[in-house]
């Protein structure tokens, strides 16, 4: 089954829901306009569906090979990887001055949509490119930019992130890679890095690892950790001492080379230093930042594949008669209520979160360009509370809809050759990188919540509650149905967001043994509140007679997604607020 685009539902969220004709207005973003997004999201489209796509499965099958030091990438990746950085899409959200596009990241997310809905393996090369890129944008020096970017954004370079060691997964404060000062003013790595997601491949002719380490005599735990950039080939042509060991065999994203990176097995491998010492992690957040947010995108992205491969499934296999009678013999099984409850489902799901990520990429937008200091710090704020609910929730939501997209297959979903399994597989992953989601929640709770006393939750509950009254005074059943939930979902967020500021000093293990409970409320909430506004925004063009087919169907799926979704959301609250005692009551011993 090819993948399409919905480019339609797309162009629908950043003009109704994510503002594109607000954002056209703000400084350097005057070209970003919904005609440009819509030019640049159809040839986005042609291009993931006629190149990337079609590599997807075979990619599966034949993955990323190692052999003696080097990794071949997967048939036609080399050959795809030219093509999608000729035709700029590297450079999209990037300045202009190191040969990007400059578009904004609202636009950028729709194509990284795009291009992870058609081959999820392939799109990590160019997201983990765009995170050093913007690591290096907020912390590298103009020399270090103008070394680096250009490269980036042309493909002839590639960027990864070297933070997993052995013994330093979520927690980084006891990474070990050790890097020593030399007289030039350079540095010499050592150490072992694991989990590298293109740490070494043939598609581009350099890789700039982006690598945390420890200068020799730094303090202990995360205050002791610096930057570096560690390219694979130096300046002067010659080999750094940075050797890929092996490759993983994993259970999805197989295409995608994992590599072990030893460096300094040789003598030392040429680092330049970030910043300053010391503040590595700060600067390494930014990327995680940007990375995370991808990392939701393809949550997205794969629930939309999914989705699609198991409609196309509906419609063809044919078992059981209708139950209505409206068929006398046996009919597609679309006909049968369960199978479109399975199909709404992952169609609500991906809807929403695709409404709340781009939402968010808007507020990014905004928090950069706008000219008013005030509209660009309240938009960096809300943009920083919904980047632990992207992460965390359309991933976990992906995995729940590619898992019904192999129920609607039957037991061709369970055998690879229908494709439906590798969404699954491929899905897996996206709970787990960047940060499981219990990271995420931990962020949440913790510099999301806690630090500024609930005051930004508060603030989008209170948002929240506008869109009801919007609701309750459009007087549709729809209308009336999400009103209710939705009020039911934002007084569930707002309990517990007070709980957890009460509670957070007292008793921090009762409010983290609700902690990925909250993001999954709080995500649940916000993103039903985008798709309360995006039923109202339909309704809207449907009395203004227009859009007849895409308009009901936005309004029966928000509806959808009121009363079988935002309804989980008061149990969301129990979970978190009544069941605290039963998650940490079982004795340690006792596992
Ligand atoms: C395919 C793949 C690609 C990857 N790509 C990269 C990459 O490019 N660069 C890179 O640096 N890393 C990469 N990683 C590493 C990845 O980011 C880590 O695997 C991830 O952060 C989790 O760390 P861990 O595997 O050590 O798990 P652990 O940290 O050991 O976690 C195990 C479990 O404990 C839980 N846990 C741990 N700490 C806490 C806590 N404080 N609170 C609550 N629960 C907790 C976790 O949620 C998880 O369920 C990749 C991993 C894989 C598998």
């Amino acid at each position: 089954m090819s993948y399409r685009a919905p480019v339609r539902d797309m162009l629908f969220v950043m003009k109704e829901l994510a503002g594109i004709d607000a954002l056209a207005q703000l400084p350097g973003h005057e070209e970003a306009g919904y005609d440009t997004a819509a030019a640049v999201l159809e040839e986005s489209a042609r291009f993931n569906e006629n190149v990337v796509a079609p590599l997807n499965q075979p990619g599966d099958t034949h993955p990323s090979v190692f052999h003696a030091g080097r990794v071949t990438t997967s048939p036609g990746f080399k050959e795809a990887f030219r093509q999608f950085v000729e035709g700029g899409w590297q450079g999209l959200q990037h300045p202009v001055e190191f040969g990007g596009q400059g578009l904004p990241k609202l636009i950028h997310a729709a194509c990284a949509e795009m291009l992870n809905s058609a081959n999820l393996s392939f799109a990590l090369c160019p997201l983990l490119t765009d995170g050093a890129i913007e690591a290096l944008l907020t912390a590298g020096s103009h020399a270090q930019q103008a070394a680096c970017i250009p490269k980036m954004v042309d493909g002839s370079w590639t960027g990864s992130m070297n933070l997993t060691e052995p013994q330093a997964g979520s927690d980084l404060s006891l990474v070990r890679t050790r890097a020593e000062p030399q007289p030039d003013g350079t540095y010499k790595l050592f150490g072992t890095k694991i989990f590298i997601t293109y740490g070494e491949h043939d598609m581009a002719d350099n890789i700039v690892h982006l690598v945390l380490a420890r200068v020799a005599g730094a303090p202990e735990g995360v205050k002791g950790i610096s930057l570096f950039i560690c390219p694979k080939v130096l300046a002067d042509g010659t080999r750094n001492d940075v050797h890929c060991v092996s490759i993983e065999h994993k259970l999805g994203i197989r295409a995608s080379p994992t590599a072990v990176l030893q460096y300094g097995d040789h003598g030392g491998a040429v680092g330049d230093l970030v910043g300053q010492e010391n503040r590595g992690l700060e600067y390494m957040f930014v990327m995680m930042n940007a990375a995370r947010y991808g990392v939701g995108i393809q949550g997205i992205a794969l629930a939309e594949r999914a989705y699609q491969h198991a409609v196309a499934y509906a419609r063809e296999r044919v078992q059981g008669r209708p139950v209505d009678g409206s068929l006398t013999r046996a009919a597609p099984i679309v006909h049968h209520p369960d199978v479109r409850r399975m199909l709404m489902r992952m169609r609500a799901h991906t809807e929403a979160c695709r409404a709340l990520a781009y939402v968010a990429a808007a507020a990014h937008d905004a928090a950069h360009a706008h000219a008013d200091a005030r509209v660009r710090q309240e938009n960096q704020t809300f943009y920083e509370f919904l980047v632990p609910l992207v992460k965390g929730l359309c991933t976990e939501m992906a995995l729940e809809v590619a898992s019904l997209g192999v129920q609607v297959h039957g037991g061709m979903g369970f055998i690879e050759e229908t494709g439906a399994a590798q969404y699954l597989r491929d899905a897996k992953i996206l709970t787990i990188y960047e940060g499981t989601t219990a990271i995420q929640a931990n962020d949440l709770v913790g510099r999301k919540t806690a630090r500024d006393g609930g005051a930004t939750a508060r603030a989008i509950a209170a948002r929240i509650a506008a869109t009801v009254r919007e609701l309750e005074a459009a007087g549709s059943a729809a209308s009336g149905s999400m009103a209710r939930r939705l009020d039911a979902g934002r007084q569930a967020l707002v309990d517990v967001v007070e709980y957890v500021v009460r509670e957070g000093k007292e008793r921090p293990n009762a409010v983290y043994a609700g902690s990925v409970p909250y993001l999954m409320l709080a995500g649940t909430v916000v993103a039903g509140w985008q798709m309360a506004r995006a039923l109202l925004a339909a309704e809207a063009r449907l009395a203004a007679g227009d859009e007849g087919a895409f308009m009901r169907a936005k309004v029966a799926t928000a509806r959808f997604y009121a009363e079988h979704i935002l309804v989980e959301a008061p149990t969301w609250r129990e979970r978190i607020v009544e069941g605290a005692e039963s998650v940490t009551a079982f004795e340690l011993e006792a596992f």
